[in-house]
């Protein structure tokens, strides 16, 4: 479905990524590692934000390695990056809306589906998006890129800077969408642990390298260490 080989990326002269090769199915494939390891360029170069400099990336058996993003959400990926997917002078429910741009199902039905994953966000749907709290805000951006109907979600360290409570919440939201839309979902994510939880594969990155690629099922937490400090 989504095929990634050889890829490698980086800023200016600066390689970060190097020689990733992972397919990602109808799954969600965990995006590991430690501070600096390479994550959010890994998610940036899948999304486009970030060129792809070496490999190439293949989407529904097509070559989109020079495909702009925006073409990408229009062929149902879609993307959220860790911070600044939403307008925050823009109210809860024209936030969501402007997601419904891409896709052909009735924008009314998208939105009920997005408020029943997300009851919070149907309980403030005036309220502008600056206003919310930091995981009411991150909800507000998964939901917004699920009202694109994608079939791929890539998403960035959601769970950045959330309370324990939140981060249950919307680790458990994630998987819902998963399973209730049947599509495939990249997480990069920091907190090991509670992503185990709702992941099916785990890919370490060390220095922008990948060093692990297996279920997360069994997968103890000593072998997941080991591979972050290779
Ligand atoms: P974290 O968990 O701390 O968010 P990460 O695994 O997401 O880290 P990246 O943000 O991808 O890691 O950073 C990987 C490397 O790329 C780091 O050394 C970082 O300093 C560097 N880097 C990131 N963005 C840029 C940029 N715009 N220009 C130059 N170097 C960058």
């Amino acid at each position: 479905m989504f095929d990634v080989q050889n890829l490698g990326s980086g800023y200016g002269d600066v390689q970060i990524l190097s020689d990733l090769s992972f397919e990602v199915g109808n799954e969600i494939l965990a995006v590991l590692g430690a501070n600096g390891a390479g994550k959010t360029t890994l998610l940036s170069t899948l999304a486009k934000v970030v060129p792809v400099r070496e490999g190439s990336i293949a989407w529904q058996g097509q070559d989109v390695s020079a495909t702009p993003a925006y073409e990408l959400s229009k062929r149902g990926i879609a993307y959220v990056p860790q911070e600044g997917n939403v307008f925050p002078n823009l109210s809860v429910a024209e936030n969501l809306s402007l997601g419904a741009l891409v896709g052909t199902r009735s924008k009314q039905e998208r939105l009920d589906e997005v408020y029943a994953l997300f009851p919070r966000l149907a309980e403030r749907k005036d309220q502008t998006a600056g206003s919310l709290s930091g995981g009411e805000g991150q909800m507000l951006a998964v939901g917004r890129a699920l009202m694109q109907d994608p079939q791929l979600l890539l998403l960035d360290e959601p769970s950045a800077g959330l309370s324990p409570l939140y981060v249950d919440i919307l680790f458990e939201n994630i998987a819902q969408a998963r399973k209730s839309r049947n599509i495939s979902i990249i997480l990069a994510e920091q907190n090991a642990k509670k992503t185990l939880e709702i992941a099916d594969r785990v890919l370490v990155l060390s220095l922008g390298r990948m060093h692990l690629l297996e279920p997360a099922k069994g997968l103890s937490m000593k072998r997941l260490m080991k591979a972050y400090h290779i």
